[in-house]
């Protein structure tokens, strides 16, 4: 039976007073406004006729792009990209991406750490899938299972679409995974995880739904015991007008009514075209000290929420082919968010989702262009990772050399590092490394199968879990 769920009266009280605005982002779906010209008229040229033709010829074949990943795009976006060529590859749909389909349609076997719907409780930070649909598409989209609403085969044999995380399980599931952990010293007898102490609001785009059922959320996550919340969001690139002062009077109000609880925004920004200024001639825009001119819409976005010194804000992004393989823009986005108050976190190398040959840049070229991208930037601006996601958890891709490695076969045109970074249960594998010969063509771990010197992070003897070593929420009772 479902669990029921009571907010207490301290929730009621802070729900009360949120304000629920209605928000206009002039989106426009599918990509049918552009076959039948219903689409706004400054924007029908978005799509040229030899590329709607293309596109209309693959609409309802196995190569239809739309169904593989749907299509969106708001108009704040739109008025970015008709000046960016980067950021069209980002939201336009391509016949390029169905070429080849192969992919995996749970990267990372994600449902093997899915003890109740819309939860992945894999470390000591559980993420929770809230809503299926952004205010515009990537194409490049990690959860393009769970936009598309895919049915995913899972460990367990059954084939269903992933579902969404509703408050009473989620909050069940915390209660009774903390409980039972507290009970037993600190870990969890069958897991061996900590408290589930840190929740991050995924999707999908938390910030599509109305600050209510946001409030809703972190309300109920606070009185569980949650210590902090993240909240991941490509808001700050597609629609910048969503952190206006509703949302920002309901964050202030959670930090009067929970200050105990940490904040921190995770945002997702590719390409500084995404919210700095250029001229005519395509250079970026300069204030008299040499520092870029952001976009205003977005910088006031950003400025309310980083004055707010408990919240923390982080950008992560992943290396896309044709979109930001490119060292210099990477460069002027870590410096110009560090300036404007904003960490950087992880960059990361595309998954291994379905057509993941479209937009991977090969892994040691991501590297390399990470790498590239932080010389000549301060200690502090060079704080962003390379990370590529293994079944066993987040992995650093730690170091490429040129050179051999004297004495060590297989080494001879130089060897790729891999760190383990996060690994589930209590991280018995954290800061192991994984030694391959190169590959400048690999873009996934398999490409290095053949050519493994040194695994003591075992990422090629993996063994998927089966889900009797899932924590499901029944044997927590
Ligand atoms: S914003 Fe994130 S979840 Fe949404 S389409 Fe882009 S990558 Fe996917």
């Amino acid at each position: 039976m479902a669990p029921e769920y009571n907010p207490s009266e301290k929730e009621q009280a802070f729900l009360a007073a949120v304000e629920s605005p209605r928000y206009d982002r002039q989106m426009i779906s599918g990509l049918r406004p552009f076959f039948n010209e219903s689409a706004p008229d400054d924007m029908k040229g978005f799509y040229s006729e030899a590329e709607i033709a293309e596109l209309q010829a693959l609409s309802g074949t196995e190569r239809d792009v739309e169904a593989r990943m749907p299509v969106k795009l708001t108009r704040h976006y739109f008025d970015l990209a008709k000046k960016s060529p980067f950021l069209q590859r980002l939201v336009k749909a391509s016949p390029d991406e169905t070429l080849d389909l192969q992919g995996s349609e749970d990267p990372g076997y994600q449902m093997d750490y899915s003890p109740v719907e819309g939860l992945l409780h894999k470390y000591e930070m559980g993420l929770m899938y809230v809503v299926s649909t952004c205010s515009a598409h990537c194409r490049f989209c990690y959860r393009e299972e769970l936009i598309a609403r895919k049915e995913i085969e899972r460990n367990d044999g059954t084939v269903a679409k992933k579902g969404l995380a509703q408050i009473p399980e989620i909050i069940d599931h915390i209660k009774k995974h903390n409980k039972i952990v507290e009970a037993n010293g600190g870990l969890h007898p069958e897991t061996g995880r900590e408290k589930l102490r840190e929740i991050l609001l995924s999707g999908g785009d938390p910030m599509v739904l109305p600050n209510s059922k946001i409030a809703a959320w972190f309300a109920a996550l606070a009185e569980a015991g949650v210590e902090s919340i993240r909240l991941g969001t490509k808001e700050m690139a597609f629609y910048p007008e969503r952190f206006d002062d509703a949302f920002l009077a309901m964050l202030d109000r959670f930090h009067e009514t929970w200050p105990d609880v940490g904040f921190r925004l995770m945002i997702h920004f590719n390409h500084p075209d995404e919210f700095l200024l250029k001229g005519e001639d395509g250079k970026y825009l300069e204030n008299p000290n040499g520092t870029p001119v952001w976009n205003a819409v977005t910088k006031k976005a950003l400025d309310g929420v980083v004055s707010r010194g408990w919240i923390n804000v982080e950008n992560q992004a992943p290396i896309i082919n044709g979109i930001n393989d490119d060292p210099d823009a990477l460069r002027i986005m870590q410096r110009a968010l560090y300036r404007a108050g904003v960490g950087n976190h992880y960059f990361f190398c595309g998954r291994d989702i379905v057509a993941y040959r479209a937009f991977n840049v090969p892994i040691e070229r991501a590297w390399q262009i990470l790498n590239d991208s932080q010389k000549g930037l301060s200690g502090v601006e060079t704080h962003a990772r390379l990370s590529i996601t293994h079944y066993k958890g987040k992995t650093e891709v730690a170091a490429v050399t040129n050179e051999p490695i004297p004495g060590l076969p297989g080494s001879e045109n130089g060897v790729l590092i891999f760190k383990i970074l996060r690994n589930a249960a209590d991280a018995p594998d954290r800061g192991k490394v994984c030694i391959v010969g190169r590959n400048p063509e690999a873009i996934w771990f398999d490409d290095y199968e053949d050519r493994v010197l040194f695994d003591e992070a075992g990422l090629y003897d993996y063994v998927r879990k089966h889900n009797h070593a899932v924590e499901a929420s029944t044997a927590a009772d």
